[in-house]
């Protein structure tokens, strides 16, 4: 059995990346989607909640499950027995980190392989923090995230600003 690991942020997930999860799916007979638990940043969802929207997100894939992992994203690849890594690319911009992050796990990992699968041109300038952006401000992201993630979105900027 071919299984690829999506891992990612997914603060929150959005289409963009749902397009990807759908076209990674195609190519292998498990995808997992991986969230990302200890970020950088401080993420504006739990693990738990971004977890729940990709979950609900991909309700629909039956070859795709959802999964979060806590250090070394090459040691969650050893524990699911994949070699495969998908990673999605919007702009040159992506380029450099994707490359040097793809080159990394492959050192610590020779026998693993990232896979980039280009957006599609309507979600080129889609990413999770510009829908947070949207949203904070009060803007429409109807278009940009599925509908459970929208009402998430809304719901936790309102306890921000009880007032809009
Ligand atoms: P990370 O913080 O690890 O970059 P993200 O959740 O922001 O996690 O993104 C996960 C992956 O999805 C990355 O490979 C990113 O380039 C890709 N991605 C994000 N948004 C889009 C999009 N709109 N179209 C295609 N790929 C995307």
């Amino acid at each position: 059995m071919r299984t690829a690991v999506y891992p990612g942020s997914f603060d929150p997930i959005t289409l963009g990346h749902l397009d990807i999860v759908e076209r990674g799916a195609r190519l292998f007979d498990h995808l997992i989607v991986a969230v990302l638990v200890n970020l950088r940043k401080e993420p504006l969802f739990e693990v738990e909640e971004r977890i729940a929207m990709a979950t609900e997100s991909v309700s629909h894939l039956p070859n795709v499950s959802v999964d979060h992992f806590p250090g070394l994203l090459v040691h969650y690849l050893r524990s699911k027995q994949a070699r495969v890594i998908i990673r999605g690319l919007r702009a040159v911009s992506d380029f450099e980190t994707e490359l040097q992050l793809a080159s990394m796990n492959k050192e610590l990992m020779p026998d693993c392989e990232t896979i980039f699968i280009p957006t599609e041109h309507q979600f080129s300038y889609l990413s999770s923090s510009i829908v947070k952006e949207i949203a904070r401000h009060g803007g429409t992201v109807d278009r940009f995230v599925p509908e459970r993630v929208k009402t998430r979105l809304e719901s936790r900027y309102r306890e921000e600003s009880p007032g809009r």
